[in-house]
């Protein structure tokens, strides 16, 4: 046929060194890791470990924590045991700044407690003192046996590099733009202190490395530039995404286009909370952004068609809603009792006109009554038509047909 030979799918993941951060693999062939991060006090040990609790809960397979003071860093090792009591083996990662050698050289319990390190090559300390402060955390990561994240960040970019390279560029016959001289000191910090991780001793095995910014084509040139020049396991995130729909758009079209080149080991969707609005939105939108994309499963996925004219009500949205809330609160038990149910494709349709089709493509769906047509809801399962749903109950009865479905 002429659709032969189209290209169908993300490129290989792109071959990296492996990172074990707590149990949980990155890089090297891993599937892409969902992260999170917390945004209470982390030495609020009762608030912290409940938060933590919630993120992994959701599904975030590492949480990172802030640790910006003693009392943060001592709480460390108790939130971790409170959670070892809950019987969640979370890793915890530590994302320091500025103090980061002097709260672990103070804490050793919080860096022998601590599954990863994150330190922010701009700001690990100024001038003479810069890289007595980095080779002291990297040392400390050496004698714990831990990884380290080096995150650059375009907000905190090391200065004194920014300026060294802006002043090289004045001395080209053909200056760069100052735009992409930044770019090139964002990624020159992620690698150039890489390099003097390793040569301090820590085993290239034990870096993960991120460069975020706030733009969408920036993110995508700078990861696309690490992936090139080097063989690092990646952290991808936007950052200060932004709040509600602008967020979650920006990340996932940075991340996407990204994670279809076969670029990036690990995910964080950094999204401003809109009030009310859980912590845990993240670890969903990064799910579904990898599950959407095809990378990894999680949780049965809903189909649904916007609706218009021809939907009778707003039921068909309700449905809709209350069967992914259904499927994704039973999904942690499904996960042991009913393995790769997280697979299953299901469809809530509006009305006859792509009701049938999208409901035969899916596991199991169903094609609600649209204006004019007979009161009646059939459902499909693996493509055939097995029972027609009437009258009040059709809700309760369509979640009860997935639930025999998935026990099949
Ligand atoms: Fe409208 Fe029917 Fe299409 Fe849904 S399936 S959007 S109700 S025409």
């Amino acid at each position: 046929p002429p659709c032969a030979g189209l290209a169908f799918g993300p490129q290989p993941r792109r071959a990296t060194r492996e990172v074990i951060v707590g149990g949980v693999h990155l890089g090297g062939g891993a599937p892409v890791v969902v992260q999170s991060m917390t945004n209470t006090d982390t030495a609020d040990i009762a608030g912290t470990t409940r938060q933590v609790a919630e993120l992994w809960r959701a599904g975030s397979e590492l949480v990172r924590v802030t640790v910006n003071t003693p009392e943060a860093a001592a709480a460390v090792p108790r939130i971790v045991d409170k959670l070892a009591m809950m019987g969640l083996d979370v890793p915890i990662i530590g994302d320091f700044h500025y103090n980061g050698h002097q709260l672990l050289t103070g804490e050793p319990a919080c860096a022998r407690a601590l599954a990863k390190y994150r330190i922010n090559p701009g700001n690990v300390g100024f001038g003479k003192k810069k890289d007595t402060q980095f080779a002291t955390l990297i040392e400390l990561a050496i004698e714990h046996g831990k990884p380290v994240r080096i995150g650059a960040n375009w907000g905190s970019l090391d200065q004194a590099l920014a300026t060294r390279l802006m002043d090289e560029n004045h001395l080209l016959p053909q200056p760069l733009e100052a735009a992409e001289v930044l770019r090139e000191a964002l990624i020159r910090s992620a690698l150039d202190s890489a390099a003097r991780a390793v040569e301090l001793g820590l085993p290239a095995e034990r870096i993960v490395l991120s460069a975020k910014v706030s733009g969408v084509q920036e993110l995508i040139a700078v990861y696309r530039e690490l992936a090139r020049r080097g063989d690092y396991a990646l952290h991808l995130g936007l950052t200060e995404a932004g709040i509600g729909s602008k967020g979650i758009v920006a990340s996932s079209a940075a991340l996407a286009v990204l994670l279809q080149e076969g670029i990036g080991d690990t995910i964080r969707i950094s999204l401003t909370p809109e009030p009310g609005q859980s912590r845990t939105t993240e670890v969903i939108v990064a799910q579904e952004l990898l599950q959407t994309l095809g990378l990894r499963a999680f949780t049965p996925m809903v189909t649904a068609c916007p609706g218009c004219g021809r939907t009778t009500s707003s039921f068909f949205q309700e449905l809709a809603k209350a069967v992914q809330e259904h499927v994704r609160a039973k999904m942690p038990e499904w996960k042991v009792t009913h393995p790769g149910a997280e697979n299953l494709t299901l469809a809530v349709m509006g009305c006859v006109v792509n009701g049938p089709g999208e409901s035969r493509h899916a596991n199991i769906g169903i094609s609600l009554p649209g204006t004019g047509e007979a009161p009646s809801a059939p459902v499909f399962e693996d493509g055939e038509k097995t029972v027609t749903l009437r009258g009040e109950n059709i809700a309760r009865e369509f979640v009860e047909l997935i639930d025999r479905y998935v026990e099949r």
